[in-house]
């Protein structure tokens, strides 16, 4: 998600900034910009929507003299993917300039403040409040640049990478993070600045990775300093980096889509982030705050999806009918939208889209809208087509997708029906406090659980080797583990080629029992809940039939250990968020037996990423 890119030195910037954007694009991003300090003194910026190389045709004839600038790819969290939104931002005297990745979240407080002073925004981005406050901070007090930054970060909320230029001060760049990745690449009388380390692999490999809350001071002639908050000095050791180019382009992952499965911790955290508050002990989802009494007084939901997300949407169900008490239906877009569907302005229909522009579920929205629903809709694309035609809804913010198998959409669509139940349950007083209370404490915990299960990808890629043999894989779940199942062989089949069957496991026996046998694997998703024991039946039943099963076990689990050929573990959690854990590893299961297969993962045979025909 979104690129920094910074370059001091004795070369052209410019040149050094666009190669490095360019590393970043797989990181996916919708406009780009440039800020230089040209040779005649000027500040630069030049921005525009769209490409890397848009921004290049962009800046063609324009002045890219100058031997220190910032460059960034935006991924849009607040405002839309504009050129005047696209970053660099200018604070209101002209002369700094900020680039940012991450979100502030206090960042309406803070416009609200400066707006009161009389300071004018160009942009409707979080990020122009931090450059007009750091400016603010300066020009008020008569501080340096450095600690005009202190004094604005401590009163900043949220997460940063940062880069500022001073129009005054060429020989200076100053550089921030807090939960947001930046490293400073040490040449010879030269520093570089990234996202990570692609941008700058190609110039050094020696680097400073930047921990949270440092703040770096790039100075010409000058060692980097790096000091915090409150400028005490922080003492940093040069690391040589071992990546090379071939490497990095995907983040130092062979695929995208390894890259999206392992980034689903942080994804989570973003997707929760000011959302679910432990500390305040709520879930606050702002489109069911601003659209009480419509979603209060719903007769019913009815989810529209397609693909993975209309898995996403069973799980939405099973939550939502248990904690709200309001019934809701989940239906494929493309058979809704050529029905006659007997809907009313009672109803609420949630769309759920990664892209925000699937076709068939854009058609449904339609419909359901001519006839007089509530349209609520859960994207990630931000800006798509599917949250300008819906009348609310929530961002799912686990960054751009690019693997066209989906993975971090799917447990970032699941996170948000599990805010959205728990935050309408509170409402409509279907859920006790105790149960809400652990809810909360328990989904903030999902995402360092999903840290600990992606510990086992080794033995998953292990597991994967052996059964790469198979033609058909079967794979069973019941409850909320039944939409991982169907996911689980969704996968598979995208990505691997191999026949897969998702089922309720109880079902088996009323059909596809019949296949099976030696030579057709079962995945099973048998944790310790209120099936767990219904589960070891069916197991009992596989087994008896000489088929191998795959189990995701609970951790403490002997029974079914005892009886799979191979088993993974799954950290304990509450039984309506497990689908979060459980679907990793049968999302590693398909990766790495598509790997074995030596198939192309990232853009398997005939599928979109981003469905937009019928
Ligand atoms: N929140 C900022 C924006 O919307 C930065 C987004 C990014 O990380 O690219 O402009």
């Amino acid at each position: 998600m979104c690129g920094i890119v910074g370059y001091l030195g004795k070369r052209n910037a410019y040149p050094v900034l666009i190669k490095g954007l360019k590393r970043l694009e797989y990181r996916g991003y919708d406009s780009a910009g440039v800020a230089l300090l040209t040779e005649n003194g000027d500040l630069r910026v030049y921005k525009t929507k769209g490409k890397v190389s848009d921004l290049e045709s962009f800046a063609s004839d324009k002045d890219t003299t100058g031997c220190v600038g910032i460059a960034h790819t935006r991924w849009a969290t607040h405002g839309e993917p504009n050129s005047t939104n696209a970053h660099p931002h200018i604070s209101y005297t002209g002369n700094l300039a900020i680039i940012h990745n991450g979100i502030i979240e206090n960042y309406a407080v803070l416009k609200k403040q400066l707006q009161e002073k009389g300071i004018e925004f160009k942009s409707n981005t979080d990020t122009e409040v931090l450059v007009q406050l750091i400016e603010y901070v300066r020009t008020r007090k008569n501080f340096d640049l450095l600690t005009s930054v202190q004094v604005a970060l401590r009163a900043v909320i949220g997460a940063y990478a940062i880069a500022i230029l001073d129009k005054d001060d060429p020989d200076q760049i100053i550089a921030a993070r807090k939960s947001s990745p930046l490293v400073v690449g040490i040449g010879e009388e030269e520093f570089f600045l990234g996202s990570d380390a692609s941008p700058i692999i190609e110039y050094t490999d020696k680097v400073i990775y930047l921990d949270d809350k440092d703040i770096a001071v790039i100075r010409r002639n000058k060692e980097v300093e790096v000091v915090d908050f409150h400028n005490a000095k922080m003492n940093h050791d040069i690391t040589k980096v071992e990546l090379n180019l071939a490497q990095i382009e995907k983040g130092g992952f062979p695929h995208f889509m390894l890259k999206e499965i392992f980034e689903q911790p942080d994804c989570l955290r973003d997707c929760m982030r000011g959302r679910v508050n432990v500390d305040a002990n709520n879930v606050v989802l702002s489109a069911i705050i601003d659209n009480k009494e419509r979603l209060m007084n719903a007769r019913r939901f009815i989810i529209i999806a397609c693909g993975t997300s209309w898995h996403a949407g069973l799980i939405g169900k099973q939550l939502i009918e248990n904690y709200c008490q309001i019934p809701v239906e989940v239906e494929y877009a493309s058979e809704f939208r050529y029905s006659n569907p007997v809907i009313n302005e009672k109803d609420v229909v949630i769309a759920i889209s990664q892209s925000g522009e699937t076709a068939d579920t854009l058609a449904a929205i339609e419909l359901a809208k001519k006839r007089g629903a509530f349209i609520y809709g859960i994207c990630n694309a931000i800006g798509s087509s599917i949250p300008r035609a819906t009348h609310t809804g929530s961002y799912i913010h686990v960054g751009p997708e690019i693997g066209v198998a989906s993975t971090k959409a799917f447990t970032g669509q699941v996170t948000v029906l599990t805010m959205l139940a728990l935050a309408l349950a509170k409402e409509r007083n279907t859920i006790s406090n105790e149960e809400y209370l652990s809810l909360i404490a328990e989904l903030d915990a999902i995402p360092n659980k999903m840290v600990e299960l992606l510990e086992q990808g080794e033995k998953i890629k292990e597991i994967s080797r052996i059964f790469t043999y198979a033609r058909n894989f079967l794979y069973l779940g019941r409850g909320y583990n039944y939409p991982v199942a169907l996911e689980g062989a969704l996968k598979l089949k995208e990505i691997s080629y191999i026949h897969a069957e998702g089922y309720p496991a109880a079902e088996m026996k009323h059909g596809p029992i019949a296949l099976i046998d030696e030579e057709m694997p079962v995945v099973v998703i048998a944790t310790k809940n209120v099936l767990y024991e219904k589960v070891l039946s069916n197991i009992q039943e596989i087994k008896a039939r000489h088929a191998r099963v795959i189990a995701i076990v609970s951790k403490d689990d002997v029974t079914v250990k005892n009886m799979a050929d191979a088993y993974i573990e799954l950290p304990h959690t509450m039984e309506c968020l497990e689908p979060l854990l459980a679907t990793i590893p049968l999302q590693m299961l398909a990766y790495y037996i598509a790997v074995c297969k030596g198939k192309d993962v990232d853009q398997p045979r005939n599928l979109a990423k981003s469905v937009t025909v019928e």
